[in-house]
């Protein structure tokens, strides 16, 4: 089991992990397992709370990171998507339907993913990594960190009331959308408000479901965004949308309104009951150009790793975690320090194996969202979505 040591009254790790959502989680704990001390803090109580995300996710994202599809953290299993243009018109792509025996309910047949319950989901993950040994410090902001000259670094923690410092040889910065991190390198994280989508959903009950995540285009509805009707498990449902506010007259929650009072669907929602609001930013931007500095790097949603025709984060968190915690394991247990120059390394192993399509993402996103006719952007939004979804997706080859 690794084990932090200490110089003085100072602790020191291999690594500490700032967040502990799907990316720091991943890095945490795939670093650890390969042998390396390593300190995971978040400035929350409670993991995964309050829940910011719809939690939809594949069943191959959960594959590739090692994550068992438990039923400790699944509220539903998803077998496929409608997908909706402004005016109700729908494409269904069901793949119980499509290939019947490898995606379903009967023995043999798996689902194509699911939608997670996020605070379960974060916690089982967090568990995962505190069983691979990592040191799990909740209610632990970090204030800053500092290069130090011996090539390691210290990181400034307010944990509870109390202020300390502890030293590690590399920073990772998983710290969520809002990031703060990599500002403290000089890395440039600024997001522009015409790329961050402001999301706002509803868990209601009373509105059937059929197992496909639902997904409404239309700058009727959700403009610079789409709309969504995802399973929740025990016959829950969340309705939520996701806007770019430079794109609209108003904000996401009196679209969530009109949406739910005025589209085609107002008849299917007419009773429905709401039990909890859930809301957040999603970065439809592009992946950080630079996402690493001397002692330091940056996953998940930090580093812009969304998909940003979706805006899902979660595989992409998972993935990159993977990826952020075999290189760091890779590079200190060869010896060589963390400079700027050596954690190149992970961009270009992040690039190889992802990046590089994000980067294709976010200029089909932007294209379509740089439409300046409004009827040709919708047209293109609901066609890329109902192509990005379908089985012979040319999105998923990129
Ligand atoms: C409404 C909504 C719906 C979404 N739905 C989906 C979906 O269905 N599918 C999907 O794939 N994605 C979805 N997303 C996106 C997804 O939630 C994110 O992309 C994903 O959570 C990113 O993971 P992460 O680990 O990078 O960051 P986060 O999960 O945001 O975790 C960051 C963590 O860092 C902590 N932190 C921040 N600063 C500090 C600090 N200074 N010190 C200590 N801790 C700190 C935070 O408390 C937080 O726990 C949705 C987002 C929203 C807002």
């Amino acid at each position: 089991m690794p084990n932090s040591s200490s110089i003085g009254t100072m602790t020191v790790f291999d690594i500490v992990v700032i967040g502990s959502g799907p990316a720091g989680t991943t890095t945490a704990r795939y670093a650890a397992e390969k042998g390396l001390s390593v300190l995971m803090v978040d400035k929350k109580q409670e993991l995964g709370a309050p829940i910011q995300c719809s939690g939809a996710v594949s069943f191959n994202a959960l594959d590739n990171a090692g994550v068992f599809p438990s039923p400790e953290f699944i509220q539903e299993a998803i077998y496929g998507f409608a997908i909706y243009n402004g005016q109700g018109q729908k494409k269904v792509i069901d793949y119980r339907k499509i290939k019947p025996g490898e995606y379903g309910s009967e023995a043999g047949a798996k689902p194509l993913g699911f939608v997670v319950d996020r605070r379960r989901f974060d916690r089982y993950l967090a568990t995962q990594a505190e069983r691979a040994g990592v040191t799990i410090w909740l209610k632990t902001e970090a204030l800053g960190y500092r290069v130090l000259d011996d090539g390691s670094c210290e990181v400034a923690l307010k944990k509870f009331n109390d202020t300390i410092t502890v030293k590690a040889k590399v920073v990772v910065g998983a710290d969520g959308v809002q990031s703060q991190v990599g500002k403290w390198a000089g890395i440039k994280t600024h997001i522009k408000l015409s790329e961050l989508a402001s999301c706002l959903q509803f868990v209601v009950d009373g509105v059937q479901t059929e197992g496909l995540l639902e997904i409404v285009t239309g700058h009727e509805w959700a403009p610079g965004g789409y709309a969504w009707v995802f399973p929740k498990g025990h016959g829950y449902a969340e309705i939520g949308l996701g806007v770019t506010r430079t794109m609209c007259t108003d904000n996401a929650q009196v679209y969530l309104d009109k949406f739910l009072k005025q589209s085609f669907f107002k008849e299917r929602f007419k009773n429905c009951r709401i039990l909890e609001i859930q809301g957040g930013g999603v970065p439809l931007a592009a992946p950080l150009k630079i996402q690493h500095a001397d002692n330091l790097i940056l996953v998940g949603d930090a580093a812009r790793h969304v998909n940003s025709i979706t805006g899902g984060g979660i595989h992409t968190a998972l993935s990159s975690g993977k990826i952020a915690g075999n290189f760091l394991a890779a590079l200190l247990l060869s010896g060589e320090p963390c400079t700027k120059e050596n954690l190149k390394g992970y961009h270009n192993n992040w690039l190889n194996a992802m990046g590089n399509n994000m980067w294709k993402l976010y200029e089909v996103k932007r294209k379509i969202f740089d439409t300046a006719d409004i009827a040709q952007r919708d047209e293109q939004l609901y066609a890329t979505m109902s192509n990005y979804f379908s089985v012979d997706s040319e999105y998923k080859k990129i």
